[in-house]
């Protein structure tokens, strides 16, 4: 169903705009349940809050569990989307917002490291297609040859590589950390945290009326389902064919004491060579060397997968590390994190009505690239309920998709 992993890195821009829809705007003081206190759901709540609304958030482990798809240690925050302009510009607009909450929370969450890029001659046109948005935007970069990229990164091996650009402001942000951030902003701004599972309820005359908490009723004027991957289970009539959720590893591993320096002060990096992409982000409170194999795994349950390493996945991130980063060779590893996607079908994240419930705002479709875009995503959701902001089509589930149980 994922049509290409480069969804995560450049998702399309869809063609033509879908049905237009709106959604029934609240006025302040509305009562919003936000279900889902991840990157999109916290955000979300938290915006809401601002613009007035009476807020209760729920989520059934937490924010950032290590169930979501928010929980992993670190997410990377690139504004570099290939030629897709609207992620470009959202993820400066989410830079500015995450500092802000840094400065709120008085919590260091973005690291400011900037992204060495690592593409081969197959990846020119995807890196051309970058550096021209970047030019465009005056967004500030290093172009470097394989044999400049070698003196300044001695411990990585450069064979293969042709094109290196360092994104300058991009980085990476500590993301269980900040979930937590967020909902402890909500707490102390007014907002209402509950732990408790969430099931939709009754949908009567275009609306929503009620909602199960841990089989308790209890009801809103209007809902958001920030689910994330558990979008699809809640809503297998609207997503079963739209959304796919996939297991992805993520790995660790112990680098050699003499070279700790040297790889702690390594910028998060991203190779693309033969069409596939490999991310890693070295210097993370010291838990080793991060590393990922970027493509798409199996179909998997969020709630029950075997969150054990694939040793097959192991196997091709340590020949690549053993080629790339060559002092890591036979690297012990020390860590795993098992961890979704829930992909739409070109990386285009979900913010849409629900057809049969005006009253109900569905937010997710991360594609392996949300995390950075929380407060964007935040800030579009609560625009839409205040009724200040149309849906846009870009973010709709197409008609063709629902309803294909
Ligand atoms: C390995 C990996 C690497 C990634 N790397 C990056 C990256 O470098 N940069 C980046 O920007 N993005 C990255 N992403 C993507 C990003 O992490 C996700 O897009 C983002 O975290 C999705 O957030 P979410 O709020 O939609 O979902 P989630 O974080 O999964 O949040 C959903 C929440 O809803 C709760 N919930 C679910 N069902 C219910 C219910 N019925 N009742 C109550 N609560 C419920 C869950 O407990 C969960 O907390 C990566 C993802 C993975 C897995």
């Amino acid at each position: 169903m994922v049509k290409s992993d480069l969804s995560t890195f450049s998702p399309l821009e869809r063609a033509g705009p879908g049905k237009p829809k709106t959604f029934e705007s609240l006025p302040s003081g509305s009562k919003i349940v936000v279900v889902g206190a991840g990157a999109f759901g916290g955000w979300t709540a938290l915006l809401l809050l601002r613009n007035g609304f009476n807020v209760t958030l729920f989520d059934s482990w937490g924010p950032g569990n290590s169930l979501s798809s928010s929980g992993g240690e670190t997410r990377l925050i690139r504004a570099m989307y290939g030629d897709n302009r609207r992620y470009f510009e959202m993820t400066l607009r989410a830079w500015d917002s995450w500092k802000k909450l840094e400065k709120d929370t008085g919590t260091l969450l973005m690291h400011h490291t900037g992204i060495l890029w690592m593409f081969d001659t197959k990846g020119v046109e995807i890196m051309d297609q970058m550096l021209t948005v970047m030019e465009e935007h005056n967004h500030s970069f290093e172009l470097l040859t394989a044999g400049q990229a070698k003196l300044q990164y001695p411990a990585i091996n450069m064979e293969g590589l042709d094109n290196l650009v360092i994104e300058k402001q991009a980085g990476y942000l500590e993301a269980r950390k900040a979930c937590d951030a967020i909902r402890t902003l909500f707490i102390k701004e007014g907002g209402t945290y509950r732990q408790g599972q969430v099931k939709p309820g009754t949908l009567r005359n275009g609306n929503m009326t009620d909602i199960y908490v841990n089989d308790r009723r209890l009801s809103a004027d209007g809902y958001v389902f920030a689910c994330g991957p558990w979008l699809k289970q809640l809503f297998p009539e609207l997503f079963s064919h739209f959304i796919s959720v996939t297991r992805q590893e993520v790995h660790y591993f112990g680098i050699p004491p003499r070279y700790v320096a040297q790889f702690e002060q390594l910028p998060p990096w991203i190779n693309r060579e033969s069409g596939e992409f490999f991310y890693g982000i070295p210097g993370n409170d010291y838990r080793g060397f991060k590393i990922a194999y970027d493509k798409r795994g199996k179909e998997i349950d969020p709630t029950t997968m075997d969150r054990r390493a694939d040793h097959k996945n192991v196997e091709t991130v340590q020949r690549f590390l053993a080629k790339r980063f060559p002092k890591l060779a036979g690297a012990p590893l020390v860590e795993s994190r098992i961890c979704q996607y829930a992909n739409t079908p070109d990386g285009n994240f979900i913010i849409d009505v629900h057809p049969d419930a005006g009253n109900v705002l569905l937010l997710g479709g991360g594609s392996g690239h949300g995390f950075k875009h929380g407060p964007v995503v935040g800030e579009m959701a609560a625009d839409v309920l205040r009724g200040s902001r149309p849906l846009d089509p870009v973010f709709a589930i197409p008609s063709d998709f629902s309803r294909g149980v």
